[in-house]
């Protein structure tokens, strides 16, 4: 899903952990969706409407009961209020991804982490890529700001981790 904000920037949803997009549940269904969860063991996504703010102006976006879009400006600029209650404390996933074959005008290899202290680094060489990998993974870990981690090399797991909350 991509929005054309009215300030010219794109907003994307393409990948999980977004720090600008939020799930809203209305008042009027709050009990519904809280007994759906409850009882069912699962969120009724029905009653759950999508909302995001533009990183660029702030510009709210709100979906209504049909899932239209609204926009809504802000009146202090660039308030951003959809990021993790967490803060800087969020933790966050850490995914290296390594590709012989890459698509045409993409790296090998890619480091992501959107931890405070995380990284978006491109590789042309596997060692680097490994290295880079696990002393990001040691200092976040030491930090405890991972999730989760994940190496992977065509299509391999290299190396896997997660939290256990
Ligand atoms: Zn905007």
């Amino acid at each position: 899903m991509k929005i054309a904000c009215h300030c010219g920037a794109v907003i994307v949803d393409q990948t999980d952990f977004l720090s600008y997009k939020a799930y809203v549940v209305a008042d009027r269904d709050w009990e519904d969706f809280v007994d759906a969860s409850e009882s069912k063991g699962r969120i009724d996504s029905s009653l759950v409407r999508l909302s995001y703010q533009c990183p660029q102006c702030g510009r709210l976006y709100v979906e209504d009961a049909s899932r239209e879009l609204h926009a809504f400006i802000p009146d202090e600029h660039k308030v951003q209020v959809l990021g993790s209650s967490e803060g800087v404390d969020w933790r966050a996933p850490l995914i290296g991804s390594w590709n012989d074959r890459p698509y045409a005008g993409q790296a090998k290899g890619h480091l992501w982490c959107d931890a405070d202290g995380g990284t978006s680094t491109e590789f042309d060489d596997w060692e680097q890529l490994e290295l880079a990998y696990q002393a990001l993974f040691k200092r976040l870990r030491e930090s405890d700001r991972l999730r989760s981690a994940l190496l992977r090399k065509n299509g391999q797991d290299v190396h896997s981790w997660a939290c256990k909350a």
